[in-house]
């Protein structure tokens, strides 16, 4: 068990301190973002032209592009598309929610950034956006598992009913992955916990030949090259067949979900999956080259204030 999030030790955070020094005004923030987005240099983000007219007194929109003569900033086309917040607050919040390991509150976000609660919440939810990753296959071994979040505080005696029943109780079930060789996880929100969801689930996250562990949840059975782990006869580590990986990323995706998040609807559900599978599989990296992700993550999505409550 001492392996666990590799590289820990030697990996550059960064305090509070620090971040203000890096970040001491929007200005700043900006050429940082600008960096993270166009490392080659400004592109439109309309037509992909790199002939761009630089107008620094032209805020909002300080560039201009010379083949499609729109203006636009580092902010446009991407998750902080429209948003009337300084680029200094958006680097604060990718910090606060890149380094708390639990998730942060929206009401953690508004006193901190000294913004309303709506506004932090809308702000951490794109940000949430910004982590969510297309599958990749594993090469495995791998550890897969589902488990049930949320439902009313009224069924939460009935969670044994929910267990036996696999996804009632108005609880949601959530599939997850993790990938022995790189210490990285897939975590989704699954309507059913059936054969074709479940092996389908497998088969879309993992190479040809990779070796598979699960419990004995009738869900795997379709799953090829695949090892049980019997829990109900107490079996938990079977030689190399236990999926005690993923379980102790359910364990922390349950801390924040009931410590942090304990007002949330499970419409959003997935976007803080998201949100904890992708900081878990940044957590080896210095705090700026986490940052950077996500920042690098927000270019090309859209998460409308419409969209989000509409859900
Ligand atoms: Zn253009």
């Amino acid at each position: 068990m001492g392996n666990k999030a590799p590289g820990k030790a030697h990996r550059k955070g960064i305090s509070l301190l620090q971040l203000t020094r890096i970040f001491p005004d929007d200005a700043t923030a900006e050429a940082w973002f600008v960096e993270q987005r166009w490392p080659q240099g400004v592109h439109c983000p309309f037509c992909d032209s790199d002939n761009i007219q630089e107008r620094p007194t032209r805020k909002p929109q300080p560039y201009r592009c010379r083949e499609c003569r729109k203006d636009f900033s580092v902010k446009t086309g991407t998750l902080m598309h429209d948003s009337k917040l300084g680029l200094r607050i958006w680097a604060l919040a990718l910090y606060l929610m890149n380094t708390g390991i639990k998730g942060v509150s929206s009401m953690k976000l508004h006193r901190d950034l000294g913004i309303t609660q709506k506004t932090a919440w809308y702000l951490a939810h794109r940000i949430r956006e910004a982590w969510t990753s297309g599958n990749r296959l594993f090469g495995g071994p791998v550890e897969v598992d589902e488990t049930y979040m949320g439902g009313k505080k009224a069924n939460k005696h009935a969670s044994k009913k929910a267990k036996t029943g696999r996804g009632t109780a108005g609880k949601t079930a959530v599939a997850g992955i993790k990938d022995r060789k790189t210490n990285t996880v897939q975590a989704t929100v699954i309507d059913k916990t059936d054969r074709p969801t479940l092996s389908g689930f497998v088969f879309d996250r993992t190479a040809p030949g990779a070796k598979v562990y699960t419990d004995e949840h009738s869900g795997y059975d379709w799953v090829e090259n695949h090892e049980v782990v019997r829990h109900s006869v107490k079996e938990y580590v079977n030689g190399m067949a236990h999926t005690n990986g993923i379980e102790s990323f359910w364990a922390l995706l349950k801390r924040g979900y009931y410590g942090t998040y304990h007002k949330m609807s499970n419409k959003h559900l997935g976007r803080y999956v998201n949100e904890f599978a992708g900081r878990y599989n940044i957590r080896p990296l210095d705090t700026m080259t986490q940052m950077a992700r996500v920042a690098r993550g927000m270019a090309g999505r859209r998460l409308s204030y419409a969209d989000l409550i509409m859900g």
